[in-house]
């Protein structure tokens, strides 16, 4: 390995970066620094942040600098405020000793004026974020004609922020015979564009594998239903006691609910996205990088630039659109040598992302396993006992106080007292997690567990929920799709729709207590070619008769076994008018494949998807499995829906 002398650097830089603590250059800047101070090097490097990129390219681009002139010759171009002031930081560190050397950080939100101002008294780097920029080339206040170098800093968030066209017209005002040096976590294919359009012969440099994640970093998930999301995330922070990370929501809203939410139940953390004021945001990174808080919550915008050491955990409370966002995210942990974990709080829906995440960086993710509150109350009994032990005692302080102490205490045996401590402490905790359920993760497991819940648990209505009864069975070829569409179709609003049993001739399906009756009323008047359907709260005989349906038809094994929650297959979620495809793609399928109504799906209606409203006469409106083979229906399928379009309400054809 060479030292940063053998890579050419100068005295004066030197001397900077060691008393910076750097003794040894990282692989990215070994190989970088050399082919940098070169000339007409063009530069493509893959390396995540806290590699050492910037003093990669930072330390060449001072050297080069031409101090005799006072204009700008290097411009440093990245995705956030935050990351500016921190490269601006950096630079200065570096150039500590070379008088001369003028840095200018430029960013929006902050006053123009005085950026103006310093450009005119001339600075030789800008470290600028794309918008700002672009607004001083606009009014002519920034000569971008000296520059020689320009570095793309974090070059995949700038285009996932929108930056593409800005850094078009930025890139296309400094003189071609420039060095063009692009880093970036990721290579998407925008960044090929990029590469080819403004790079010449660039040199490829990878800091670790092309789109692999930080080697330290372990990636783990919990499966669980939507609704047990917050309750999952209550818990790992309860289980990790000494956890500082970062929880990741796509959208503000989010952000904020979660963040306000912990707070309110008790936790160290605040949220942080772009809806607080500058001045709100950066209290809050102040709060975190002091450590005042625990968990910082925060969407992926926001959270960028903030560049925080030493983060435990990274939380992905939903997991993002865009894979590479996944890298960054995770990349925030297991840096310097530490080892970190990612913790993603999936739903059954996003296994097929998790697999398409494992693809990209070229890890396998672990299927964790819920900590239960027995072990959650163990974990932060040893915490608090740690603690105890750890504690610094400064006895001068509480000298004066102890005799009375000891007074008041006297009468209690060693035993009792540790007894007292630990039930102060933990009290809450242990009251809550007695009362709590368990919280089941979807496993392999699920599947055996669907077939026991098969068997012989009750159909009740879950709480929130009412239980209606429809007189179309899986002989009528009823599949959820087209009783969704039905739904969609004549209730109005938002319903939740949630477990639906099919069976022979009827089927119950629960819908939320507030729709219910807005669904019978609408659907009451049902006509099913010709036959009068009913739609009904379902009855205690119905609902009785469903669970012995179900469970002879689960056939005779563990009848009125399994006790556990539902899975989320089978629960409520949100699925409104249109919505119904996550549905049948997650939730339903499991079901169908154990028996259920899947072959429906081939024959049973021809609804509204393929044909934009329900089948019509001319397109046999209900295509029965008889055209199939294996369902004959009750009539001939010329009988049809002649529903809306023929004003046909309320008494509805389908
Ligand atoms: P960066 O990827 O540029 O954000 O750098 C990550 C961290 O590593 C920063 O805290 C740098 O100050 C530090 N660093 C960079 N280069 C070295 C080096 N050669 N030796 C020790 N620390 C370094």
């Amino acid at each position: 390995m060479k030292t940063f002398e053998e890579l050419g650097i100068s005295p004066a830089l030197l001397k900077a970066i060691s008393e910076m603590g750097y003794e040894q250059p990282m692989p990215v800047q070994e190989e970088v620094i050399p082919f940098l101070l070169g000339e007409e090097n063009d530069v493509i490097a893959l390396a995540q942040t806290g590699t050492g990129k910037t003093a990669a390219y930072g330390l060449p681009i001072i050297q080069k600098i031409n101090l005799a002139l006072h204009a700008p010759q290097a411009l440093v171009l990245c995705p956030t405020r935050e990351l500016c002031l921190q490269i601006a930081d950096d630079l200065n560190d570096y150039s500590k000793y070379i008088d001369e050397l003028k840095v200018l950080p430029v960013y929006g939100g902050s006053s123009i004026e005085s950026q103006i101002k310093t450009l005119k008294k001339g600075v030789q780097i800008v470290v600028a974020t794309p918008g700002r920029l672009l607004d001083l080339m606009n009014r002519r206040c920034v000569d971008l004609s000296g520059i020689v170098n320009v570095i793309l800093d974090e070059a995949d968030e700038m285009l996932n922020m929108g930056f593409s066209e800005s850094i078009d017209d930025i890139l296309a005002e400094i003189p071609a015979e420039r060095n063009t040096l692009l880093f970036s976590a990721t290579m998407p294919a925008e960044i090929a564009r990029i590469t080819g359009k403004y790079m010449r012969n660039p040199k490829e440099i990878t800091i670790g594998n092309k789109n692999e994640s930080t080697a330290n970093v372990k990636h783990v998930y919990y499966m669980v239903n939507a609704r047990d999301k917050y309750l999952t995330l209550k818990r790992i922070a309860d289980f990790y006691p000494n956890i500082y990370g970062i929880v990741f929501c796509r959208t503000r809203k989010d952000t904020q609910e979660i963040a306000d939410k912990l707070i309110q139940d008790g936790y160290n953390a605040d949220a942080l996205h772009g809806d607080l004021s500058q001045q709100q945001r950066d209290y809050v990174m102040n709060k975190f990088r002091n450590r005042n808080i625990q968990l910082l919550i925060a969407t992926d915008v926001a959270a960028r630039g903030l560049d925080v050491e030493d983060l435990t955990h990274v939380i992905n409370f939903s997991l993002p659109d865009e894979i590479e966002a996944y890298t960054h995210r995770s990349g925030r942990t297991g840096r310097a040598g530490k080892t970190g974990i990612s913790i993603s709080i999936v739903h059954i829906k996003e296994k097929g992302k998790i697999h398409e995440i494992e693809r990209k960086i070229n890890k396998k993710f672990v299927a964790a396993k819920m900590p239960t509150g027995n072990e959650i109350c163990e974990k932060q009994v040893f915490h608090f006992i740690d603690q105890i032990e750890k504690v610094q005692v400064n006895d001068a302080e509480i000298e004066g106080l102890l005799p009375a102490v000891y007074r008041k205490l006297e009468w209690l045996e060693k035993e009792d007292l540790i007894k007292r401590m630990v039930s102060l402490e933990l009290n809450r905790l242990l009251n809550y997690y007695k009362e709590a359920n368990e919280i089941n993760t979807i496993d392999e497991s699920e599947k055996r567990e669907r077939k026991d819940y098969d068997r012989g648990a009750s159909l009740a209505p879950e709480a929130g929920y009412a239980k209606l009864y429809i007189g179309l069975g899986k002989m009528d070829g009823i599949t959820p799709k087209n009783l969704m569409d039905l739904i969609n179709d004549y209730v109005e609003g938002r319903v939740q729709i949630g477990k639906i049993d099919f069976f022979t001739r009827y089927s119950l399906f629960d819908v939320e207590e507030k729709s219910a009756k807005a669904v019978v009323a609408a659907l009451r008047e049902l006509d099913f070619l010709g036959r009068d359907v009913k739609v009904d709260f379902a009855t205690e005989e119905q609902i009785a008769r469903g669970t012995k349906d179900r469970a002879e038809s689960a056939g005779p094994r563990n009848r009125g076994g399994y006790k556990g929650r539902r899975e989320d297959g089978g629960s409520g979620s949100n699925y409104r008018g249109g919505n119904y495809k996550g549905r049948s793609e997650g939730g339903y399928k499991g079901r169908s494949s154990e028996g259920g109504y899947s072959r429906s799906s081939e024959g049973g209606y021809k609804g509204r998807s393929s044909e934009g409203g329900y089948g019509r006469s001319s397109e046999g409106g209900y295509k029965g499995r008889s055209s199939e083979g294996g369902y004959k229906p009750r009539k001939d399928s010329g009988s049809s829906y002649s529903g809306k379009d023929k004003g046909g309400y309320p008494k509805k054809k389908y």
